[in-house]
């Protein structure tokens, strides 16, 4: 039968139950867990892309608006004070000084205000320690803003006093519309001036986000890194699009190779272009962040569905193995004791547990009606030769003292012959009931084959077993029987282990002892000699 672990099934290792729906959950949920960090990771990254280059396209047309209203301001204060010198005399320097302190101070639109004839003698330069009055100009930008005669704004570049600056002038006109020269007004690039103090450039965002602003010709005009300013900014991207007159926004990579996410807007009352822009990484990060609290809160359930998982499988394999372990047992010896049968909360479960124990049970009745059939004799329902000859061998085996007594009928032949086979088979279950009656409960009868019988009596002594056999003797002889004939029968006795060491031996010295029975006339008892 199988064994559960029997017939080499053990040896190819198998998947349990619990482990396959285990795999199964987890492959499952590793897969949606992924398909949803995936996906989660895409979508959060478009919308925080989209955020960010949202939130610098805005602040950077914010700050355009603000530069282009500054500078309006800026050219019309210019433009006022050019005005009123129109009318004045550009030779008194201290009344000259005094408008430009006024005009500086006032305002604090420029670093610093000079007034310049038309000759390019710089009569007056507010503050007085910048230190040309006097002198002429020098620098290209205002050589080229004298001789343009219009309001100029220059691109950066290194004044006379060594600074990095940016210029605005406006011609100077006397009413007569004579030429006179111009006013102009500096930017000093990498000191505070109004810019960089109306945007706070000196800061990033906590996030890295920082912005910048660059000349119509790209050079960088401020920026939080003050080496910056000044140097040639036309390669990056964004600065590209903003001075070709675009707004809008980009992914682009800067100077030292950092990748940013730039929202630029153009100035467009002089041409400047502003970037604000927040360094990819930072972005990143945060979405890092995003994916890594999903995948806590995905995690919790996950744990749960396994573990329900295991649970499930658990209860699952449950009735399996406890058929399997049943089902096992019919294997060996003994009875088996079905357990009742439990209802399990799964259909098939449920249905093989019932099925299979009714079978069971089914099947241990009809192996205990073939043992009982195996062991017992038909015809008279004692035990059969096999049954009388395994049980002799077992005791002899285990030393345990008995005495047998060994019987057969007197002249059955011509019973037979006279009554018939039918009615010699009613006087051998006639017999059988005589001596099963007359033996105690714990010695064993049988049908030793024919019409022979033997009864084997546990602890009994040679004169017990004398005394049963005469009993059965004097009762087959005066008992009634159903042919209402006279019957008798011989006995022969032997005594285990008195007469013999083997149980063979002790047969053939019983039957010997019933041999001289019938010798001597039968219907006698004769203990072996
Ligand atoms: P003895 O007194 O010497 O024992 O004479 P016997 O006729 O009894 O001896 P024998 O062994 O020669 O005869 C046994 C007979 O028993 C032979 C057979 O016809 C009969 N017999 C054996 N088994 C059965 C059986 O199962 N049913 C019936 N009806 N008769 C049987
Ligand atoms: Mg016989
Ligand atoms: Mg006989």
């Amino acid at each position: 039968m199988f064994g559960l672990y029997g017939n080499g099934f053990a040896k190819k290792k198998k998947i349990s139950l619990a482990t396959l729906l285990t795999g199964l959950v987890s492959l499952s949920v590793a897969f949606t867990l992924t398909i949803l960090l995936f996906a989660s990771y895409q979508s959060n990254k478009k919308s925080l892309f989209e955020t960010t280059f949202a939130l610098n396209y805005s602040a950077a047309i914010k700050m355009s608006h603000s530069i282009d209203s500054l500078f309006k301001s800026m050219r019309s204060g210019l433009a006022h004070a050019s005005a009123r010198m129109a009318t004045g005399d550009l030779s008194d320097v201290k009344e000259m000084r005094k408008q430009l302190e006024t005009l500086r101070l006032g305002s604090h639109y420029f670093n610093s205000i000079a007034v310049v004839d038309e000759t390019g003698l710089i009569r007056s330069v507010d503050p007085p320690s910048v230190g040309t009055a006097g002198t002429y100009i020098a620098t290209e930008a205002s050589k080229e803003a004298l001789a343009l005669r219009k309001p100029y704004l220059s691109k950066p570049y290194t004044s006379a006093t060594g600074r990095l600056i940016v210029f605005m002038s406006e011609p100077i006109f006397d009413k007569d519309g004579r030429y006179r020269g111009f006013i102009g007004g500096s930017l000093y690039l990498q000191e505070d001036n109004i810019v960089n103090m109306m945007f706070g450039m000196h800061n990033r965002n906590s996030d890295g986000s920082y912005f910048y602003i660059v000349s119509s010709n790209g050079h960088v005009l401020f920026h939080p890194d003050k080496s910056r300013i000044g140097t040639d900014s036309t390669a990056n991207q964004a600065v590209q699009n903003v001075l070709r007159g675009q707004n809008g926004y980009d992914q682009v990579v800067n100077a030292q190779g950092a990748v940013f996410l730039a929202g630029y807007s153009l100035v467009p009352e002089n041409g400047w272009g502003v970037v604000v822009q927040s360094p990819v990484g930072v972005v990143y990060g945060q979405l890092n962040r995003n994916i890594r609290t999903i995948l806590v809160y995905a995690l919790a359930p996950f744990v749960l569905l396994l573990i329900a998982a295991i649970w499930v499988a658990r209860r699952l394999a449950g009735p399996f193995v406890a058929l399997a372990r049943m089902a096992g047992k019919f294997g060996g010896s003994g009875k088996i004791v079905l357990p009742d049968i439990k209802r399990h909360w799964n259909w098939e479960a449920d249905l093989l547990t019932r099925t299979i124990t009714m079978a069971l049970s089914d099947l241990q009745k009809q192996t205990e009606q073939l043992t009982h059939a195996a062991m017992t004799d038909s015809l008279t329902g004692l035990m059969n030769r096999r049954t009388f000859e395994s049980v002799m061998k077992q005791w002899t085996e285990m030393r345990q003292p008995f005495a047998l007594i060994v019987m057969d009928i007197d002249r059955f032949k011509s019973i037979n012959d006279t009554y018939g086979h039918q009615a010699g088979d009613e006087v051998l279950s006639h017999l059988a009931r005589i001596l099963a009656s007359s033996v105690r409960s714990n010695d064993v009868c049988c049908r030793y084959g024919g019409e022979e019988f033997v009864a084997l009596l546990p602890l009994a002594t040679v004169p017990d077993a004398w005394n049963m056999a005469e009993r059965v003797r004097t009762a087959v002889e005066t008992r009634e029987n159903p042919l209402g004939i006279p019957i008798t029968v011989s006995l022969g006795i032997a005594h285990y282990p008195t007469h013999a060491q083997s149980a063979e031996t002790l047969f053939q010295r019983a039957d010997h002892a019933l041999y001289q029975a019938k010798e001597s006339g039968k219907n006698k008892s004769i203990v072996a000699g």
